[in-house]
């Protein structure tokens, strides 16, 4: 077999990115636009030792759980990779690749633990969830300046009109930018060439309150004058009045990094405010543009309220939260804490953590900002600070290894891991269980419970909350 071969292929199982896996004559193949179950006719796109990739040209005979997308771009967005799998299939799929992980990556027993079935959203098929939306700006080849998305792994825009993941009401804003920066002859910024004004643009709701953010990325100090900066707010505000923060984000570097770190507000506050209700507490949250927040409000109720579980504070412990952005997490195990320490890196988000904090009336929690791995080991170790429990969120690449090892030095009775990705949770776990025989010194941990909790549908991305609880030596 060679590239540009036609064959024909029975998928039986699915990637990590959400390709479709099929064998032919002793080879593997990742197929892209097939699903669990399809029969396809597909072209070798590329040719390596055991393995290949290929195209699908048809589907011959679809999969029972093939369904037709919520969106007509599917198949060529960056964003959905499993949107043509029918909701039930798609969590399937996601409880099998943590628990391959699991596995596979983190030497762990599945008879050892208790794996939970995921936790889904209540619609047969879940739209309109996400409350954070960042379109690339781009130009129709007609010359017409839009916004979109990436087809997947590429930097080709595509023209997504009405998202169907993102919460309603986008469409308006967009619309009313593109049509500001036509009449004004704004430039679109090139990626290749580093040159033009016009970036990203970010759009942020309160799914409970509705206050909407608006947040232009930029190549630049400004947008041009101070009368067209005026121009622009009103141009936004009447596409939709219920905008309550409009800023500019600058940022000047040639990088694939969406947000620069300078915020300039144009009009009303820094932030929007949220509601999330776990339990009998509903809390509030001011969110800033830089600023780390969980994109699907109705399921961070879920994720927080299993980890809250998990965590079963009776009241007189000392609470870590590491990687805490905005103090989330931090406030809600405030309530029954004695004192709960919140970690992180961004020093924007730590404002907000510390207006979260007094918005809602809390005084037992209190902000650092630094590294996890730096600042955790300094206060627990050097400083003597207890440490009963220690919560942890860190992004998809894991804890650091410093962090780790002084976990394991400091061993705090109870490890509440939530982690987006379950790859370095799995990596992570590993070393926390003494199932890495080159990690010998410190307390390890038990695994007791795994909750995958399903946050973003149509995605292959799969969050998991886990509880380790320390092993009597
Ligand atoms: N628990 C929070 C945020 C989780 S996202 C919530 O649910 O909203 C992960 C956060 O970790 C981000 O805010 C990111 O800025 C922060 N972060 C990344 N690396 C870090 C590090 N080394 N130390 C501390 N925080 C870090």
């Amino acid at each position: 077999m060679n590239k540009n071969d036609r064959i024909e292929l029975t998928i039986t199982d699915m990637g990590v990115k959400g390709e479709g896996i099929g064998k032919k004559e002793g080879y593997t193949f990742f197929v892209k636009n097939a699903v669990i179950g399809d029969t396809v006719s597909a072209v070798i796109t590329k040719m390596k030792k055991g393995y290949g990739y290929a195209k699908t040209l048809q589907v011959l005979s679809p999969s029972s759980d093939r369904i037709d997308p919520s969106c007509p771009e599917a198949s060529r967005c960056g964003g959905c990779q499993i949107m043509e799998l029918s909701y039930p299939a798609q969590l399937k799929y996601k409880e099998q690749k943590v628990k391959n992980n699991l596995e596979r990556i983190g030497g762990l027993d599945m008879s050892s633990f208790e794996f939970l079935p995921i936790i889904r959203m209540g619609e047969e098929v879940p739209l309109h969830y996400r409350n954070k939306m960042q379109y690339p700006f781009g130009r129709t080849t007609q010359g017409r300046i839009v916004t979109g998305f990436y087809a997947g792994r590429t930097h080709y825009l595509i023209e997504t009109k009405n998202c169907p993941v993102a919460l309603q009401g986008d469409e308006k804003i967009r619309q009313a930018v593109c049509a500001f920066a036509e009449q004004n002859a704004l430039s679109v910024y090139d990626e290749e060439t580093g040159t033009g004004l016009l970036r990203h643009l970010l759009i942020r709701r309160g799914y409970a309150t509705g206050q909407v953010m608006v947040c232009l990325v930029i190549n630049g100090d400004e947008l041009g004058t101070i009368e067209l900066e005026r121009a622009f707010i009103a141009a936004l505000k009447e596409a939709d009045p219920a905008v309550h923060s409009i800023s500019l984000n600058i940022n000047k570097e040639k990088t694939n990094v969406i947000l620069g770190k300078t915020l300039r507000c144009l009009s009303g506050e820094r932030y929007i405010e949220e509601k999330i209700t776990c339990g009998k507490e509903l809390l509030r949250f001011q969110i800033s543009p830089l600023s780390f927040f969980q994109v699907n409000t109705l399921q961070t109720e879920q994720l927080y309220g299993t980890a809250l579980s998990f965590a079963d504070l009776k009241g007189d412990e000392t609470v870590w939260d590491l990687y805490c952005g905005t103090g989330t997490i931090s406030l809600f195990l405030s309530k029954s804490a004695k004192k709960v320490i919140g970690v992180e890196v961004i020093p924007a988000a730590i404002e907000d953590a510390n207006e979260n904090a007094w918005l809602n009336g809390i005084d037992n929690a209190q902000f650092l900002c630094g590294k996890a791995e730096e600042l955790f080991p300094e206060a627990v170790l050097q400083e003597n600070l207890p440490a009963d429990v220690v919560v942890l969120d860190p992004p998809r690449k894991g804890c650091d290894a410093k962090l780790l090892d002084a976990l394991r030095k400091v061993g705090p009775e109870k490890i509440v891991y939530v982690s987006c990705d379950s790859a370095t949770l799995a990596r992570d776990l590993k070393i926390l269980t003494g199932g890495d025989p080159s990690w010998k010194d410190g307390a390890s941990y038990q695994l007791k419970k795994v909750q995958p909790v399903d946050m973003f549908p149509h995605t292959v991305h799969v969050e998991s909350v886990v509880l380790l609880i320390k092993a009597e030596n």
